[in-house]
């Protein structure tokens, strides 16, 4: 890739002006802000370099390394008033904070000292040594922390449930299953940090009872399952995982498991199937995975994101985390901004952010000054929310009330060019795709929802698709088996609900 070419000609570059011993070069994970990579950062004057090609290599060691000068081209912020541009600076950072993302773009991920140099495995060791199993599960509740998977359901319920559940054999699983069209929040952590996610799991292990962990991962994230397997060789040479854990006689140990791309081993029972090499369907629950889940066993299972807020919330203490946020949700929440926005990227925030805040300040606003018309959150499983609703401040509660979800964080904005039934129809497209066909109401129900958005569309709908539309969405919501079923017709019911107007528009057109 680009990046990688503008690693080695930076390496190339050091080596020619004789600056190998006293210039370190080192890659990290994703900074967040897509849209001006790759990015190069100097220490430590912070510069912050952007849109860099593998050529400014030789510019950036010669000027700034060697004679003190940055490269004015390069700097994010040009502005000659304002002598570098620091990232406390970057308007795209300013209403930011970082809990899931701390490390992404600050250390390299694959080297364990330098997790470490940040309070890495400081939780692991507070856990082990300084905390019982049910202090652990406390601080967790007194935190607030819900699951960052979707169904936000709290995380110290679910924990306690595997550690109360009968049975010596428990296990922790890592859904890193990310399949929704346009999110990458959990590839960039861990890509970036990966041994977040090993010590918060590993934590979980401590909690419940349990010496087994696995990592559901997606095949189609290579760099993130490379970088997976080098943390874990690294905890386990430190002894913070495997046997006798840092002395402690805590054994646990993790492996990692591939994906092979289908949307719907994102839920729980189907990728708990996948682990055991079954086919990739869901089950009814109850019973539900925290008291019968692998192999029959209780089991733990948390999203990437929820991992990586455990270390820092025992490391900090739970209270501390549950003063970010709002009542009904703590804590901050990673989105993948994309769609039509100026500052694509990663953005961690604190729940209870607004729209605006999100679409304009931290996102710069819509690209050819055109107007908002609405955003798309959760992914195929979420729905619209209109101009109307910018400052609603985001969180599950509320995203609910107004007939969306939070999901696993995509948030896709459109301006006023973009079709809402074309939009509604591409993510039913998706979720039509991926059902796994397993239950009628989303085999067939969400097929037929599909060919009536398609004439419509194609200005062949007639006005009684609308109460179509509608009565089968709903029978869906009802009567699927599993979460994708349930909630593959939210994007449809959603723009019905704001934008029925633009439907019935596509229909008289065609008269
Ligand atoms: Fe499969 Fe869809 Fe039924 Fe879920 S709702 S079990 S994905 S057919």
């Amino acid at each position: 890739s680009k990046s990688d070419q503008i690693f080695k000609n930076l390496i190339a570059e050091c080596e020619a002006q004789g600056l190998k011993d006293t210039v370190q070069v080192v890659k990290t994970g994703c900074f967040g802000f897509c849209e001006q990579g790759p990015i190069v950062k100097i220490l430590p004057e912070d510069s912050f370099y952007v849109r860099v090609s593998p050529e400014d290599a030789k510019e950036l060691i010669s000027e700034h390394i060697v004679k003190g000068r940055e490269v004015k081209r390069l700097l994010y912020n040009r502005d000659e008033s304002k002598k570098r541009a620091r990232v406390e600076d970057i308007e795209f950072y300013q209403k930011q904070f970082r809990i899931v993302l701390r490390n992404c773009g600050v250390i390299n991920p694959e080297n364990i000292d330098e997790y470490i140099a940040r309070d890495g495995y400081k939780a692991l060791e507070r856990a082990l040594f300084d905390m019982k199993p049910e202090d652990i599960i406390n601080e967790l509740k007194t935190a607030g922390l819900r699951g960052r998977g979707g169904a936000g359901f709290p995380t110290w319920m679910k924990w306690n449930f595997t550690k109360q559940a009968a049975g010596d054999v428990k296990y922790i699983v890592c859904n890193a299953d990310e399949g929704d069209p346009g999110a990458y929040m959990d590839r960039s952590t861990l890509e970036g940090d990966p041994h977040s996610i090993i010590e918060a799991m590993t934590i979980a292990g401590i909690a419940v009872g349990a010496h087994q962990g696995y990592i559901y991962i997606r095949a189609e994230y290579p760099l993130a399952i490379k970088r997976l397997q080098i943390a874990m060789e690294q905890s386990r040479g430190y002894g913070l995982l495997g046997k006798d854990i840092l002395g402690s006689g805590f054994d646990f140990d993790i492996e990692i498991r591939l994906g092979a791309g289908a949307f719907v081993c994102g839920e729980e029972t189907a990728l708990l199937a996948s682990i055991e090499g079954e086919r990739g369907m869901p089950k009814p629950r109850p019973p539900f995975p925290a008291t019968k889940g692998l192999w029959g066993c209780p089991t733990v299972i948390n999203n990437v994101e929820t991992w990586a807020n455990v270390p820092v919330i025992i490391s900090r203490g739970g209270d501390w985390f549950a003063k970010i946020g709002t009542e009904d949700s703590k804590g901050t929440k990673v989105f993948a901004l994309t769609g039509k926005i100026r500052n694509s990227g990663l953005v961690e925030v604190p729940m209870g952010t607004t729209l605006r805040e999100i679409v304009y300040d931290i996102g710069g606003g819509i690209p050819g000054n055109k107007a908002f018309k609405a955003v798309q959150t959760g992914g195929p499983s979420g729905g619209v929310i209109t101009a109307d609703y910018l400052d609603t401040p985001i969180d599950y509660s509320q995203l609910q009330k107004l007939g969306s979800i939070m999901g696993s964080g995509g948030m896709i904005v459109m301006d006023e060019d973009d079709c809402i039934v074309d939009v509604a129809k591409f993510y039913l497209g998706f979720t039509v795709e991926e059902s796994c066909g397993k239950c009628a109401p989303c085999r067939v129900g969400g097929r037929t929802l599909y060919n009536i958005l398609d004439r419509i569309t194609k200005g062949e709908g007639e006005m009684e698709d609308i109460e179509r539309l509608k009565t089968i969405g709903k029978a869906m919501q009802k009567a699927s088996l599993c979460g994708l079923g349930q909630t593959s017709p939210n994007p449809v019911m959603s723009t019905l609900h704001y934008f029925e107007d633009e439907y019935k528009a596509h229909i008289k057109d065609k008269r």
